[in-house]
């Protein structure tokens, strides 16, 4: 069975307060079973079903978003827009895009996540499907230079360990399955939306 899409919070309305020494960057986070949990403050959405709206004079998408948002720290679902933030995205044929993604600030935990729709691999710069054919060795037709395709293979290589343990814990704990052909737009959603993606600190921290 593949992964579901569905959003199974890992905190439910947990308390949030800044956390010393990192005042801004870290936040404390109380969950319902009183555990503590330190969280870089840097948090996405990921979005499956969007729309793309190309405005002429600025040449950019703006992304909007065809399903219900939820935050991916308490599982808060409701959210007021903070704007828009400008993310470059390369498409396989290697043309650039420039995205407008929403900001959004959930009124729980009050904390800004940039919502990522599922093209995008959070800190990378090619799109998802790019990514995809590389780590998996399909990179003979993707219009890439070589020394890009190599170093997305080393970062494959470090995170892989970390994902695969996240995906068993997910398993474990909330009976997500992920089957062997679980693409890596899923793969990324699932840990997205539990703010479980490597890259922050505090994921490395958190193994
Ligand atoms: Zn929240």
């Amino acid at each position: 069975m593949l992964i579901t899409p569905a959003f199974t919070p890992v905190l439910k309305h947990g308390r949030v307060r800044p956390c010393s020494p990192y005042k801004r960057k870290y936040l404390e986070i109380k969950s319902l079973d009183g555990q503590m949990i330190t969280r870089y403050q840097k948090t996405m959405i990921n979005i499956t079903k969007y729309r793309l709206e190309y405005k002429k004079k600025e040449k950019v998408f703006y992304v909007w978003a065809d399903e219900e948002v939820v935050c991916s720290i308490c599982g808060c679902k409701d959210m007021t827009r903070k704007g828009r933030r400008k993310r470059l995205v390369i498409m396989p044929s290697g043309k650039i895009r420039v995205l407008k993604i929403r900001r959004l600030k959930c009124k729980n935990c009050k904390k800004i996540h940039h919502e990522l729709p599922d093209i995008i691999v959070p800190y990378k710069l090619h799109n998802s499907q790019t990514i995809e054919e590389i780590i998996n060795g399909a990179d003979e037709a993707i219009c890439c230079e070589e020394s890009t395709i190599n170093r997305i293979k080393a970062w494959w290589l470090t995170i892989k360990l970390y994902i695969e343990s996240v995906k068993a814990s997910l398993e474990f704990k909330y009976g997500i399955t992920f089957s062997s052909e679980s693409k890596l737009p899923e793969i990324v959603r699932a840990l997205v939306n539990r703010h479980l993606w490597p890259g922050t600190r505090s994921a490395w921290e958190s193994k």
